[in-house]
Order: structure tokens, then C-alpha cells, then sequence
């Protein structure tokens, strides 16, 4: 399960990310979509370096040892498969 970080400040898991060009939409494992566009804007990195795991959607049931994980090694596969887009 990849996470998803929405600007509400709450963190997803994401069940599928769809590719269209210019953005991509994520549906998130509890049925919300998010629109990305322009990953590089580091906004997702910020807001794991300030409050990463501070509110997890409980819905998603993300389990806390993957949260954990995102503060480190899953936060590089999400960039690595925003470059692989492109
Ligand atoms: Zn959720």
C-alpha cells in the first residue's frame, strides 16, 4: 500500500493511481480521489517532514509500522514512480 498525503493534512492509502498526461488521479483505499498535478512541488515532502502520521485516515487502515515506513524508505518509491511518468 502506497500512502497519499491530502492537503487536509490526513494521510491515505492509495488503492490505485491513474496516469492522464499532465496529472494523475488517486483513488484512496476508503473511496476519495485527489487530483495531482506537478509532483515536484515538494508539498507531499514538507508535509511528511512536519506532521507525517499525525492524522491517518482510519478508514484506510494503514497500519502503523507503514506509517513509519513512509517517514523513510517509502517516501523514495513514491518519488522513483513519479519520475518513472515522466
Ligand atoms: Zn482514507
Amino acid at each position: 500500500m502506497k500512502l497519499w498525503p491530502a492537503k487536509s493534512g490526513t494521510l491515505h492509502g492509495i488503492r490505485e493511481i491513474d496516469f492522464r498526461g499532465e496529472y494523475a488521479i488517486v483513488t484512496t483505499h476508503c473511496g476519495q480521489r485527489f487530483n495531482i498535478r506537478d509532483s515536484r512541488n515538494s508539498r507531499a515532502a514538507r508535509w511528511l517532514r512536519n506532521k507525517w502520521a499525525q492524522n491517518a485516515c482510519r478508514k484506510c487502515r494503514i497500519p502503523e509500522w507503514k506509517l513509519k515506513k513512509y517517514a523513510g524508505t517509502q517516501f523514495s518509491e513514491y518519488g522513483s514512480d513519479l519520475k518513472h511518468r515522466q
